[in-house]
């Protein structure tokens, strides 16, 4: 029985209280936001997950998306990049591979790690479909679906699914025009494959059996944003709102159908649209998860886009948002190698925490933090810190000559020397 049926039959499952566990909230919390549609658990029956709990009330989850490209297929490298995620918290993974053998690659990648696995099965079916014809357009409906039960049966626990592009979408995109074009490579692929076919999108136009799938094999859905813009000049355009109105509709009969469902938002979005976004997203979904991918608040920062993504996700995450994908150092410029995923995560991590300070009152840790801080427990200050061992190295690498204080100010730390003249202790 799916997750989804359990909870609305009232029964608490193992997951659920797990999750409740972890959060620290009532099982019945978790397994209410289950029935409703607000929260969801990645699971599979296929292997082993941490269970982890992504939506309303709930901490906001960090996704690491790793894989290949058509330049670099290194697998020893993205499963040390899979470990190296999980070590390091990210919360699930996506694994995206566009190179090599892809079976291979998502085996070994979903054996090397316990946490949630996400995959856009679109991929590997329009570059299966150029190594096999020649050409994406000439991809096989069917073989989408085959490619979808088949990452299911590999112990994937969600899918981005482009099933908000149809022919109205398209037609929507086409009427006003873009600067930047759409920065979503299943959206890219889906339109070109629509727009030469003069058909409608598989995904959409069979989405009941795309459901038939997705609750066989028990994959949470998440309903992908393929029109969102490339370039900020084009954020919440026409296009990408419309494909919203798609989602938020199949997120319904997903849901309906016993399909547990997450909703995509946007990609590149100034910092003063990013409320307004997440507001809507979860006013015509029914508040369903929201995952937004980044945010990038600005285009100019490359090389520093990890930096730029945080702003975006800790607004989104203080405004709503449920589940943020990170960005790496290396956005726009490479396929990211394996300190270019640690830097990610940790951002990341920072940018969910600032959010959920906000949206959950989530503050205790920095409390402690600021304890430790004017007590000049150093000790105690790593334990809490987000990457205990880089703070800690920094703060060797420097040593004071007053063990007490910190090269920063030496002689003269103020801690200190409020310490001796007052007593502040709380
Ligand atoms: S020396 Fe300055 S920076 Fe370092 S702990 Fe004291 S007050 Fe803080």
């Amino acid at each position: 029985m799916s997750l989804i049926t359990e909870a609305k039959k009232g029964n608490l499952t193992e997951e659920m209280k797990l999750v409740a566990a972890d959060e620290r909230v009532e099982p019945e919390f978790v397994r209410r936001g289950l029935a409703n549609g607000r929260i969801v658990i990645p699971v599979s029956p296929y292997r082993y997950t941490k269970p982890c709990g992504i939506g309303k009330g709930l901490r906001t989850k960090v996704n690491a998306s790793i894989g290949t490209s058509s330049d670099i297929v290194d697998i020893d490298m993205e499963i040390e990049k899979a470990k190296v995620a999980e070590a390091t918290g990210a919360d699930t993974l996506m694994e995206l591979s566009t190179g090599g053998d892809f079976y291979d690659i998502r085996k070994k990648v979903i054996d090397s790690t316990t946490l949630s696995v996400g995959s856009v099965p679109l991929y590997q079916a329009f570059i299966e479909s150029i190594r096999k014809y020649g050409s994406a357009v000439d991809m096989k409906e069917d073989e989408l679906f085959r490619i979808t039960a088949e990452q299911a049966k590999l112990g994937t626990n969600f899918m981005a699914i482009h099933t908000g592009i149809n022919l109205l979408t398209v037609e929507r995109l086409k009427r006003q025009g873009r600067f930047g074009g759409l920065c979503s490579r299943g959206g890219a692929f889906m339109t070109a494959w629509m727009l030469h076919n003069e058909k409608e999108n598989p995904l959409y136009s069979e989405f009941d059996y795309l459901l038939e799938i997705m609750k066989e094999h028990e994959v949470t859905l998440s309903m992908g944003n393929g029109m969102r813009a490339g370039a900020i000049h084009d954020s919440t355009d026409r296009a990408q709102i419309q494909e919203l109105i798609m989602n938020s509709e199949l997120s319904d009969r997903a849901h309906e159908a016993g399909v547990q469902t997450i909703v995509e938002g946007p990609g590149h979005i100034p910092i003063d649209e990013i409320d307004a976004n997440v507001k809507l997203m979860k006013r015509l979904s029914g508040e369903k998860p929201f995952y937004m991918l980044g945010p990038l608040v600005t285009d100019i920062a490359p090389g520093y886009d990890h930096i730029v993504a945080a702003i975006g996700a800790s607004i989104s995450s203080a405004s709503g948002a449920d589940f943020i994908c990170y960005v790496t150092p290396a956005e726009h410029l490479a396929l990211p190698n394996i300190e270019d995923v640690k830097q990610g995560v940790i951002t990341a991590r920072i940018a969910a925490h600032i959010g959920d300070m906000v949206k959950n009152n989530d503050r205790e840790r920095d409390l402690n933090m600021g304890r430790a801080r004017r007590d000049l427990q150093w000790g105690r200050m790593f334990e809490l810190a987000i990457d205990p061992a880089h703070a800690k190295s920094v703060r060797d690498s420097r040593s004071p000559a007053d063990e007490e204080a910190c090269t920063m100010c030496g002689n003269y730390c103020a801690l200190k020397i409020v310490k001796q003249s007052f007593n502040f202790e709380r």
